[in-house]
Parts: structure tokens; C-alpha cells; sequence
């Protein structure tokens, strides 16, 4: 029967109507019999695509399963998330990748695309049967070991390699071990010592960024690299891009506003990997964003159960949530940017890095991804209203700028309101 959303600020300019056809594609005049939804004083933007989110499934259903956090997506805006490969078992193989995919498609909220491991068991060592699973009905096209680093720069150099071949990416949880160390858990710096924690510097990952863009200038491939969080890793990005480098890189919404300073209670809702960095660093990054340096915006939405993550800081899990708040968390760190670079740094690069050509656009001929955001709307975060199956939220009490009101994912609401719809 199609949608007509009246009204809404498209990419923040002009009111204008959107219209959705019966199959579900944006097309330019008004479908018969169409729902009228009133969208006056809303921006439309092309449903949100997250480059880095952990699903849990399979394996660890307790913190997240992929109708959990299709659900925590759709509220958050998305309509395409890619799954990390770091499950039980790890997808490492194209059967293990096609049933992420079809679990994804059974729940059908948003379009769930599995990331490929690097390597094997995420061991480091040898290659994952990346050809097989890019070749799969998944037709997997982001690789990444994420969680660990692929820290062998010959191992890293033959994925860049493989992947090439097909038009691939690797994506690079950058990280060097032995800078960083076994049991490092905060930021190294004036902070870590003072509390007696054991920290990563810096260096370690801007070590890995510096040679992971070299490795992508001799292989001719492309490098993404993950949640980067250091002024120094931006510098060294804006070296390479300026060389016509082929590397694209994420910063997560949490490295965009929290700090260090909130470790002085030793809370571990706020122990994630890479950590919390000192502001120098958040400003950076921020600019970065701003000016293009770092491409997009992803959320390494990391779900823990309360016992993985109510322990001592030192040996609670890493991560937080990420997908129902990260619109909101970007708005709120960078309330300058234009609402056309929230779109291209929320969907449109992202759908293009990973290769996903029917999302990341509001043209005519499309599938209908759309989102419809509250603005100026301030809303304080209440972890209990959360969707996810997990609690780790860092923005638990925290007012945040504006609110994703509806989700159109192929021309059906999956968020209405701001509730699910179904
Ligand atoms: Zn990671």
C-alpha cells in the first residue's frame, strides 16, 4: 500500500515528501491508497549502516542474540549492521557465515551481513576461507579479526592480498600486542597510574595503523581500520589518504564524548577496547571526523551479561552498547556537524565501504532505508528501557541530543514512535 512521509527535512534542507511504493522503493509521486505519515519538524536520512557491531550469536546468547540486536538496531536507526566474527564458533567459514546471514534475514529487522574472520579461530595464523565466503550467498565482503589484532604483518599482507582479488576489505582491530600487553585494561597515561591499573599506550595502535596503510600501498588492496581512538592515529591517516592511500577508518560514538577521567571510580561499565582516551585525543578525533580524515562513524556495540561485566575493573569484560544511542551520542559530541555529513558518515560510507549497494541513499529507484529523527529533542538514556539483552550502557543517565522517531527498513516500519512495531 506504500508510505507517503509528509513534511520531513530531507538530509536536513527543504521540507519535502518522500513517497514508498508497494515493493518497498522510494519513487516520485504518491503511491494509491498510500499511509500518510505526518512527518513535520523530522529529518530524513538513508537508514543508518554500522561497519562494527557484535551480535553474540551464536554462542553467547545471553548478552545478545541476532533478534536482540536487530531489535537495538532498528531502534537506533539502522538498517544494515555488519556482525563481528568473533563468536562461538568463530565465523570463519562460509557455512558459519551463511547462517548469520540467514538468522539475520529470518528476523528480517534489518539487513545483518556478516563480517569474515582474517584468520582461523581468529588465531592470527592462517588465512579463514575468505575466498569461500565471499563467493557464499552472504557474499561476505569486510574481514576482520576484530577483537584481536592480525598483529603478523605477513599474514596481514596476504589477506590484503586475497582480498583484492574480489574486492574485499580488511578491517583492523589495530593493536600491537607487544606494546600493548596481556593484561592492559585503561589507557596508559597519568590516569592509569594513578589508579594502579595496567595501560595500552597509544603507540600500540598507531604502530599498526602506520604499517597497515603501508602494507595497503604495496599490496594495491584496501585497509579499514576499526575504532581508531589517538591523535596520532589520525595523523598518520591523514598522511596516508593524502598519498591516495586505499584506507577508510571508523571512531566510535563512546570515543567521540567519554574520556578517561570517568575511570576514577573503577567502574567498568566504562572498560571497553581500545580505551577511553585523554580529551587531546577525543578532539582530535572529532576533527577528524568532521573533516573527512575518519570516514565513518561505527559502534563496536559489544552486549555483556551482568556477570561477564559487574566483576573488579581488571576483570570485567570490554565493550559497551552502542546501536539504540549512537545517533544520539554523535549529535550530542558534534552538534556542528550538517545533518547531510550525519548521513554520509552514518550510511553512505559505510554502505559503500562494505560493498552494500541498496542502502546509504534516499534517491528515486532505491530500496526504502529510511530513518526519521527528532532533532533538538533531549532525552535522558535509561538502561532499562534498552531492547538489547545486555545492561553495559555507559549512557545510563545521561541526556543526549535528539531521537530516532521512526524506521522504514524496505519501505516496512521496524520502529514506529520510537518503539518497535512489531
Ligand atoms: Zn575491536
Amino acid at each position: 500500500m506504500g508510505i507517503v512521509i509528509r513534511g520531513a527535512s530531507v538530509l536536513g534542507q527543504t521540507s519535502q515528501d518522500l513517497y514508498v511504493d508497494d515493493d518497498g522503493v522510494l519513487v516520485d509521486e504518491a503511491p494509491d491508497g498510500a499511509e500518510i505519515l505526518d512527518a513535520d519538524g523530522l529529518v530524513a536520512l538513508p537508514g543508518f549502516v554500522d561497519l562494527h557491531t557484535h551480535l553474540r550469536e551464536p554462542g553467547r546468547e545471553d548478552a545478545e542474540t541476532i533478534l536482540s540486536g536487530s531489535r537495538a538496531a532498528a531502534v537506533g536507526g539502522f538498517t544494515a549492521v555488519l556482525a563481528m566474527a568473533n563468536t562461538s564458533p568463530v565465523t570463519d567459514t562460509a557455512e558459519a557465515a551463511l547462517r548469520v546471514w540467514e538468522l539475520g534475514r529470518e528476523v528480517g529487522l534489518v539487513d545483518v551481513q556478516p563480517v569474515g574472520a582474517v584468520t582461523k579461530g581468529l588465531a592470527g595464523e592462517e588465512l579463514a576461507e575468505l575466498g569461500l565466503m565471499a563467493r557464499s550467498r552472504a557474499a561476505v565482503r569486510v574481514f576482520s579479526d576484530d577483537g584481536k589484532c592480525v598483529h603478523d604483518a605477513r599474514v596481514m599482507r596476504r589477506a590484503l592480498e586475497y582480498v583484492k582479488a574480489f574486492g574485499g576489505v580488511v578491517s583492523q582491530h589495530a593493536q600491537d600486542p607487544s606494546l600493548a600487553g596481556p593484561t592492559a585494561c585503561c589507557h596508559e597515561g597519568e590516569t592509569s597510574g594513578r589508579l594502579g591499573l595496567p595501560g595500552w599506550p597509544g603507540i600500540a595502535e598507531e604502530i599498526i595503523v602506520a604499517r597497515d596503510v603501508m602494507l595497503a600501498r604495496h599490496t594495491g588492496s584496501r585497509v579499514h581500520i576499526a575504532h581508531v581512538t589517538t591523535a596520532g592515529s589520525v595523523e598518520v591517516l591523514r598522511w596516508a589518504k593524502a598519498q591516495g592511500i586505499n584506507v577508510t577508518a571508523e571512531v566510535t560514538p563512546h570515543h567521540l564524548l567519554l574520556t578517561t577521567d570517568l575511570l576514577s571510580g573503577y567502574d567498568p561499565t566504562y572498560k571497553v577496547n581500545p580505551p577511553l582516551r585523554p580529551q587531546e585525543d577525543v578532539d582530535a578525533l572529532r576533527a577528524a571526523l568532521a573533516d573527512g580524515t575518519i570516514d565513518v562513524v561505527a559502534t563496536d556495540h559489544a552486549p555483556h551479561a551482568r556477570h561477564d561485566k559487574e566483576h573488579a575493573f581488571v576483570d570485567a569484560a570490554f565493550g559497551m552498547l552502542g546501536l539504540e544511542t549512537a545517533l544520539s551520542v554523535v549529535r550530542t559530541a558534534l552538534p556542528e556537524l550538517s545533518w547531510s555529513d550525519v548521513a554520509r558518515v552514518m550510511s553512505t560510507t559505510p554502505a559503500r565501504i562494505a560493498g552494500l549497494a541498496d542502502h546509504g541513499s534516499l534517491e528515486i529507484g532505491t530500496r526504502a532505508h529510511v530513518v526519521l529523527v527528532d532533532p533538538e529533542v533531549s532525552v535522558t538514556v535509561d538502561r532499562d528501557a534498552s531492547v538489547s539483552l545486555s545492561r553495559n550502557n555507559p549512557w545510563h543517565g545521561r541526556a543526549l541530543t535528539s531521537r530516532v522517531v521512526h524506521t522504514v527498513y524496505g519501505g516496512q516500519f521496524t520502529v514506529r514512535d520510537g518503539a518497535l512495531s512489531a
